[in-house]
């Protein structure tokens, strides 16, 4: 594989290393010499679980210098926002913005690491880089609380091919918390009464062809349909789509409905939202402590629950997945049998779960 910037995707200009799991949150997790499992790692070509470890300075990957610094920041804020998260403080609606942004950058980071350590096994373009998925998605997170005092840093979901084919979920789990993360385009837009897409197409290059449809003006809990664990804290942020140009979809996007959910209308930013009993409201723009969930797991139970949630998500995901109907029988195959493949993945990863 030809060495890219994980930021920008060019070959890296004064090259220049960065962590996916930045050092400060190995400090915050444990002793920050210790070696980091990241396996095992599944090998599609012998249909086997190779465990590899790594020690955390081994897990930085190829940026530009100028890539990595205009990140800095958002590293600095994310730092604050996850000692808080930790500590039980009160967190306010721009801190969930931080976090939001911080889980596209790790998630997307840990889906081009695990491509280089799987050496690209899955042959997938790696043209998917973390510029350009930042803040550009629907996204939610359900935070699950445990009574563990142990500290660690856990992750579960990226070391799968349904991970590699289609990065729109994991776990990562910092001392006590569980944050379930979940991204993709117009995934939480239906039921939060937003235009929404229920038809869409694979095409012979890499982008995706959405039919939008007129949201419904109303939000109607449930926001995701998978079946999940409601245990947990949910919080949303819609993000209205702005690849396809402005002028064809905007219309759509005019509506009272939609600008009572907008921090940004314009940018097509949304709120930050958050569940309250079997409601939806917006998250407070003050510091609150709205977020800590009611429920305290036992650390074993929320880490069992979670993996199998996480490779579940996956599956349902996968079987939702866009329409063949325009693209060649070749690339139809192609993709039916490495989702095939993906979903066995993880079907034994959910069994594995289940006898533990
Ligand atoms: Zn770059």
């Amino acid at each position: 594989m030809n060495k890219f910037c994980i930021f920008c995707g060019k070959k890296p200009r004064n090259k220049n290393n960065e962590h996916v799991i930045p050092k400060w949150l190995i400090e915050l997790t444990g002793d920050p010499n210790r070696v980091v499992y990241f396996g095992p790692i599944f090998n599609e070509k012998t249909m086997s679980l190779e465990t590899r470890e790594f020690a955390f300075d081994q897990f930085q990957f190829p940026s530009c210098e100028s890539c990595n610094h205009k990140y800095s920041e958002l590293e600095i804020n994310a730092k604050s926002t996850i000692q808080r998260l930790i500590n039980n403080e009160a967190l306010s609606s721009a801190d969930f913005m931080i976090l939001f942004d911080w889980l596209d950058k790790v998630r997307v980071g840990l889906w081009l690491a695990y491509n280089y350590l799987s050496k690209n096994i899955s042959e997938v373009d790696p043209n998917y880089h973390i510029a350009n998925r930042i803040g550009n998605s629907d996204r939610a997170i359900f935070i699950y609380k445990s009574d563990s005092v142990q500290s660690g840093i856990n992750f579960a979901g990226v070391n799968v091919p349904a991970f590699q084919y289609y990065p729109i979920c994991f776990n990562l789990r910092i001392n006590q918390y569980c944050l379930f993360n979940l991204s993709t385009d117009f995934v939480i837009s239906k039921h939060l009464g937003l235009p929404y897409s229920d038809e869409s197409y694979y095409t012979d290059g890499q982008s995706i062809k959405y039919v939008l449809t007129e949201g419904k003006n109303r939000i109607l809990p449930p926001i995701v349909r998978a079946a999940y664990d409601k245990k947990c804290t949910e919080i949303y942020q819609p993000i209205f789509p702005h690849y396809e140009g402005k002028e064809r979809i905007g219309h759509l996007y005019n509506t009272d409905h939609v600008r009572s959910l907008s921090q940004d209308h314009e940018k097509g930013v949304g709120k930050i939202l958050v569940s309250e009993k079997n409601k939806i409201v917006e998250y407070p723009l003050m510091e609150s402590k709205a977020w800590i969930p009611k429920n305290v797991w036992k650390m074993p139970d929320l880490m069992r629950m979670i993996a199998k949630q996480v490779f579940e998500f996956q599956i349902y995901y996968l079987n939702r997945g866009p329409s063949y109907a325009e693209v060649s029988a070749e690339k139809k195959n192609l993709i039916k049998e490495q989702y095939f493949l993906a979903k066995k993945v993880n079907k034994l990863f959910i069994k594995i779960a289940d006898e533990e």
